[in-house]
């Protein structure tokens, strides 16, 4: 029978039926086929029956010939178990490399199907997979992401990268293991602690060099399970540790950058609040960051929340922590953060009113206020402050004066 089949034109995950017709319909070609096999063997047993309970017609989804959809009309048996000592009286025929037990696809669309699944999940998997006129829904897609059988290694790769991400941002977090020569992911682990990756890497040996972040744990699990792998730091965080500190230094040396001419202020004491210079993205990031973190910390602490465990669940070193704690508005740590670039913009207008001798802390305070500084009175009073030589608001020669609007202010 085989013979009769035109074999080289066939997929080859039908060359096991026989396909006896071919639909080409408006909308999806349909393969009529049939299974051209005498017998079959149960699956719980492996005995071999001849005896046909019932035939009836399976319908599955298939590879679609370019963008038109095909499905596969599939007549298959039903046999009875003739061994006595089986648990099953019957079972449905398979064609292997083309049907599962109640699948309604066939086998390379499954795999089609994980495929995309696994690199996109529910939602965006589905829309890519209508394009290809394979439709899925986005729980179909989870459901063969979920029986995909994980791939357990037995052996680590020899150059392995440790990182962790979050499982829920700030709270749960999980790690990842990469093997850094092909770039898949080869397992994830639980939490992000040393024991669990000292475990890991007991059970699976050959690392020879692990690329790792900074922290201490991952830097202790190595040490304890494969202590015979160099440990270095991975590229991403060399980059953020050079980022930081040069961020760090630029915005330390802010303060030297060249200021406007304080005797002859430019702009008139009406002007509109807008920044002197417009800020970098770093900095907007720097500062979205600091507000997120003030934000996530006062709200722990509202909750009752410890700084111990506002440190642990957020992450953030207890100092910081506490300096986060300790504000009493974002401004402050802001100001602290960027040096005064949140008075930045309205140093023109104070140099201004100090020149007409308006020196009052309040005053100037409300005054600023309106044309929209958000910081705080504290911050206003470090700019106007005689005792920080390294900011002088006004010339020498009308330093005093200022000195004392300042002190009596204070
Ligand atoms: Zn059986």
């Amino acid at each position: 029978m085989q013979d009769q089949q035109p074999v080289g034109v066939l997929p080859r995950h039908l060359r096991q039926v026989r396909v006896e017709r071919v639909e080409d319909r408006p909308d999806a070609v349909h393969i009529h086929a049939k299974v051209d096999t005498d017998e079959a063997a149960c699956p719980a047993c492996q005995v071999v029956s001849r005896s046909v309970r019932e035939r009836y017609r399976r319908r599955l989804a298939d590879t679609p010939l370019g963008a038109t959809p095909v499905w596969i009309l599939l007549q298959v048996r039903r046999f009875n178990c003739l061994n006595a000592a089986c648990s099953k009286r019957t079972f449905a025929e398979q064609v292997p490399e083309l049907t599962v037990p109640r699948g309604r696809r066939s086998s390379p669309l499954r795999a089609m199907l994980r495929h995309i699944s696994v690199a996109l999940a529910g939602r965006a998997g589905a829309r890519l997979a209508a394009k290809f006129a394979i439709p899925a829904s986005r729980s179909t897609l989870l459901r063969l992401l979920r029986a995909t059988p994980p791939t357990s290694p037995t052996v680590a790769p020899r150059v392995l990268g440790v990182d962790d991400f979050a499982l829920r941002r700030g709270q749960v977090y999980a790690t990842v293991l990469i093997d850094m020569d092909t770039h898949q992911p080869v397992d994830v682990l639980p939490d992000r602690t040393a024991d669990t990756l000292a475990a890991w890497l007991r059970e699976h040996p050959g690392a020879h060099i692990v690329c790792r972040d900074r922290a201490g744990a991952y830097a202790d699990g190595v040490r304890i399970g494969a202590p015979d792998a160099i440990q270095v730091a991975d590229r991403f965080h060399l980059w953020m540790n050079l980022g930081e500190a040069v961020l760090n230094t630029v915005i330390t040396h802010r303060r030297h950058l060249a200021e406007p001419d304080p005797i002859t202020p430019d702009p008139p004491p009406t002007a509109p609040a807008v920044p002197a210079t417009p800020e970098s993205d770093t900095e907007i990031r720097l500062v979205t960051r600091t507000r997120e973190r003030y934000k996530a910390v006062q709200q722990l602490l509202a909750d009752g929340c410890s700084r111990a465990e506002i440190s642990r669940r957020l992450g953030l070193d207890i100092q910081t922590v506490r300096r986060f704690a300790n504000a009493t508005h974002v401004e402050d740590l802001l100001a602290g953060t960027r040096r005064d670039s949140v008075l930045d913009p309205f140093k023109p207008y104070l140099q201004q009113r100090y020149h007409d001798s308006h020196t009052d802390t309040a005053t100037l305070l409300e005054e600023i206020r309106q044309r929209g500084y958000r910081g705080s009175i504290q911050t206003l009073r470090r700019y106007l402050r005689p005792s920080r030589p390294d900011k002088p608001l006004l010339p020498a020669a009308r330093r005093e004066h200022v000195g004392v609007g300042a002190r009596r202010s204070a």
